[in-house]
């Protein structure tokens, strides 16, 4: 197991204060902090190869050309995929999403198909869809859940039926921390002939995770939640499908041929990669999964599982509390409200204390309604996070209730 002092050592923001305070980073599911090696790939990348890609014939457009298709492979080797031609970079989950909805929406869906998800699901994995829904004339089913916070397996499969096109569902809850058993539900799925599209945004920083042994149609998921760089995330999807679907955005790259009357369209993946890519944020995200790859994905869930467990039972034990996600086994992000103090009160006086918590509705308003809230309070871990920190929050979480009393 490693030293979680020494990994600290590598993220130069964790050291700093807030309010004269040491910061306590718990906002770990809207965005991590990123580690030197990757901002180190950024800086010299552009001090030292900067040249727009797959264009050029010059030097330095064959390095970064090089160093681009390096990091698809790396992503490829990192989830498994079968082939690079299957890893389409985007600027994150919500643009993944988009894609896959607008095109195998154009290529799948029409009058009176049915696209299904969960009630779990974050906005970006709802309204893509609706969108869709709307254009093609289709309609949006949703899996109920449970008070845990777990999908009903059977109303799930209930609702799959011959008009049912695509189940799209959360790896990992970025409210609950609920993680869902995806390899059931796509083999459930597949068994009806229809393909799973699996949001792995909460999933992919925290556990090692195969596409192929998922059997997942289409996976996605954001660079800047795994420790790389915002404005770069992944689809993988596989290529039958993204064969069969139309290009999302047209533009440079994505062409073979271009005369005003007509176009062809290039190969997987460039077919849905226009314009100018993000070449030094996808050598950066190399560099961070080179990062988590050198800890160990199997030792940094073993040490989140132990940390969201204590933090389970810390938490579980302060006067007042409600936990929403109480699954077992769930992922480490804890959802909370304490007595009848407003989230934001807490989230902001948790702040003082030097405490980065997230409040709102995290994205999930559905969830929210479905809950009878507004909004929680979410504390969510990575690997730097430690026992003492977890301390903190519960101490801290116990002095602003006091406050309120
Ligand atoms: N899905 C889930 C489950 C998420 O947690 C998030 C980010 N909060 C997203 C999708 C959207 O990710 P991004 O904003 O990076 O596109």
């Amino acid at each position: 197991m490693f030293d979680v002092n020494e990994i600290r050592r590598d993220f130069p923001i964790l050291s700093r204060q807030v309010y004269d305070k040491p910061l306590i980073y718990l906002d770990n599911a809207a965005t991590t902090q990123k580690p030197r090696q990757v901002v180190e790939a950024i800086t010299n990348e552009y001090y030292s190869v900067n040249a727009n890609v797959h264009r050029g014939v010059h030097f330095l457009s064959q390095q970064a050309t090089e160093l681009h298709e390096a990091a698809r492979e790396a992503v490829r080797a990192f989830i498994n995929a079968g082939s690079a031609d299957e890893i389409v970079f985007t600027r994150g989950t919500t643009e993944s999403i988009n894609l896959i909805a607008s095109s195998f929406g154009e290529a799948f869906v029409n009058q009176g198909d049915e696209i299904t998800i969960t009630a779990m699901e974050h906005h970006s994995n709802i309204v893509p869809w609706q969108m869709m829904a709307a254009r093609r004339g289709a309609k949006l089913r949703v899996a109920p859940i449970d008070e845990r916070g777990e999908i009903l397996m059977d109303e799930l499969l209930g609702l799959i039926s011959d008009r049912t096109r695509l189940i799209a569902v959360a790896h990992v809850s970025n409210v609950l921390g609920t993680v869902n058993p995806v390899k059931q539900i796509i083999s459930s799925a597949h068994a009806k002939g229809v393909p799973v599209l699996v949001d792995g945004a909460q999933a992919v920083p925290h556990v090692a995770v195969d596409v192929r042994d998922l059997d997942a149609d289409f996976y996605v998921f954001s660079g800047h939640k795994v420790y790389g760089p915002t404005g770069i995330g992944v689809l993988y999807g596989k290529r039958r499908w993204l064969e069969a679907m139309p290009p999302y955005q047209g533009g440079g790259e994505m062409i073979k041929d271009v005369t005003f009357e007509r176009t062809t369209y290039n190969d997987l993946p460039y077919k849905f990669e226009a314009g100018t890519p993000d070449y030094v944020g996808s050598n950066a995200l190399a560099a961070a999964l080179r990062y988590v790859t050198s800890i160990g994905m199997d030792d940094i869930a073993a040490y989140e599982r132990r940390l969201t467990d204590y933090a389970m039972q810390r938490l579980a034990a302060i006067d007042g509390i409600r936990i929403f996600g109480t699954s077992p086994g769930k992922g480490a992000v804890i959802s909370f409200l304490v007595g009848g103090i407003h989230h934001l009160d807490m989230g902001t006086l948790l702040d003082r204390l030097g405490i980065a918590v997230r409040t709102g509705h995290h994205c999930a308003e559905p969830l929210m309604h479905l809950l009878g809230i507004e909004g929680t309070v979410r504390a969510s871990f990575s690997f730097y996070n430690t026992m003492d920190e977890v301390d903190a929050l519960a101490d801290g979480i116990v002095r602003v209730a006091r406050m309120f009393r």
